[in-house]
């Protein structure tokens, strides 16, 4: 959780650390090389999630909720654009469905702040943060990332 140099947020926050591949789009997943250096760097949070395939960095399969982070938003103070899990997926199948509504709390609770929430795994977010959680909260936008024209049906499971 930092300052980002992602353009169109202004920080990112990562409840969550770890990842599987989902679909195509997760080939050049460019967490799974910045875990690896984030483990190098000595972060905690980042070790062990990674193995090498060849000369390639991916995923190993560990997913790890991180519940310390959940504090974070609160220290800030002015409003930013919150990056929700630049370095896994919210709605990864291992983050169980008590941790997403932890998180949840969190960006009800920091109404000043936007949040920004991209998945590989609409399905979930649609069944957790539509049809579970209730109301969709004016300061969280969810999206899903579309590779190629394949996917495209993923649009339907946001679609209202
Ligand atoms: S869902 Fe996102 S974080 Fe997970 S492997 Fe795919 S691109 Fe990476």
């Amino acid at each position: 959780m930092a300052e980002s140099q992602i353009e169109w947020t202004d920080s990112t926050w990562n409840p969550v650390a770890g990842c599987t591949i989902a679909t195509a789009g997760c080939t050049h997943c460019y967490a799974m090389s910045m875990a690896k250096r984030l483990e190098a760097m000595g972060v905690e949070k980042y070790a062990g999630l990674t193995r090498q395939s060849g000369k390639r960095t991916v995923w190993n399969g560990v997913v790890r909720t991180d519940p310390d982070s959940l504090d974070t938003p609160y220290k800030w103070r002015k409003p930013r654009k919150i990056f929700v899990n630049s370095m896994s997926d919210l709605f990864h199948e291992e983050v169980d469905d008590d941790f997403v509504l932890a998180v949840w709390k969190v960006m009800a609770e920091t109404p000043h702040h936007n949040y920004q929430i991209l998945t590989k795994r609409p399905e979930r977010m649609a069944e957790l943060a539509i049809n579970k959680v209730g109301d969709i909260l004016p300061n969280v936008w969810l999206g899903t990332s579309i590779e190629n024209s394949e996917v495209v049906d993923r649009l339907d499971d946001l679609l209202p």
